[in-house]
């Protein structure tokens, strides 16, 4: 198989595999420790997290032969030819999957930070934000077109830099995925001192905060090491006492989830 078709055929595979079984799955462990742990959810929230989350995965099914389109049409029109593939280099595919999802998370921290930076990526954004009661669904607490704007602003560019094997792409889904539901889930979980190393649920709740200050903060999506290395990261701490936007704005049921990038009035910033 030559290198664009391989690409191709990943980033199909990564769509494929990406929703639905991994999702279950997930959702089902991470909901089952909290009930475990007793922790106090409404149950109304996660069923309208969950009703959002399959509207998520349709746009996902949907727009992926777009994304998939739009690499091939970049490989086309710039006659670009990878000479790098990771996966020759390192032939584990988990070990190749994270070093991949350690590039990923670089550049989803930048897009990351222009969401909170520019008021129309954030209109988006803020439905994520809008969660104040975290819990194993909330990583599905997003708007539908989010998934869409970091595929084409993130795993484009760097699945035209850094190509991988479907192989690795699976393990991608899987490790990824694994991690974003794990950082949602109402779990008191750190690392403590080992804490940058990768995201818990404890470091991901300050990103979550109510107050400006702390959810400008811890922006990597897996290895706060990145913000580390931009000086955005907070170390986990029991605060904040609060989740949710800064503007106190609550988005109830499932239409205002959908619709709030578009209303007229505007999602404040602060
Ligand atoms: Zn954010
Ligand atoms: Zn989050």
């Amino acid at each position: 198989m030559n290198f664009p078709s391989a690409l191709i055929d990943a980033l199909r595979q990564f769509v494929s595999h990406t929703p639905l079984a991994l999702w279950a799955i997930a959702i089902a462990v991470f909901t089952a420790a909290e009930l475990v742990t007793r922790q106090r959810v409404p149950w109304q929230r996660r069923v309208v997290n969950l009703v959002n989350g399959s509207v998520v995965l349709l746009v996902i099914f949907v727009a992926g032969p777009l994304v998939a389109g739009t690499l091939h049409w970049l490989q086309g029109s710039l006659g670009y030819r990878p000479s790098f593939l990771l996966d020759r280099y390192v032939p584990f595919a988990p070990l190749a999957a994270l070093i991949f999802l350690l590039a990923y998370d670089l550049g989803y921290y930048g897009f990351h930070r222009l969401q909170h930076a520019a008021p129309l990526l954030w209109r988006v954004h803020a439905v994520h934000h809008s969660e104040t009661d975290l819990n194993a669904t909330s990583y599905v607490r997003q708007h539908f077109l989010e998934n869409v704007l970091q595929s084409f602003a993130v795993m484009v560019p760097l699945l035209m830099v850094v190509p991988v094997t479907p192989r690795t792409l699976a393990w991608v889904a899987l490790i990824s995925a694994m991690a974003q539901f794990f950082a949602h889930a109402a779990l008191p979980i750190h690392f403590g001192p080992l804490s940058a190393l990768f995201i818990s649920p404890r470091l991901h709740r300050i990103h979550h905060s109510a107050d400006r200050a702390e959810s400008d903060s811890n922006y990597a999506s897996m290895f706060p090491l990145w913000d580390v290395v931009f000086r955005t990261y907070r170390p986990p701490s029991p605060r904040p006492e609060r989740t949710g936007l800064h503007s106190n704005e609550r988005l109830l049921g499932i239409w205002p989830l959908l619709s709030s990038p578009f209303r007229r009035r505007r999602t404040t910033m602060a």
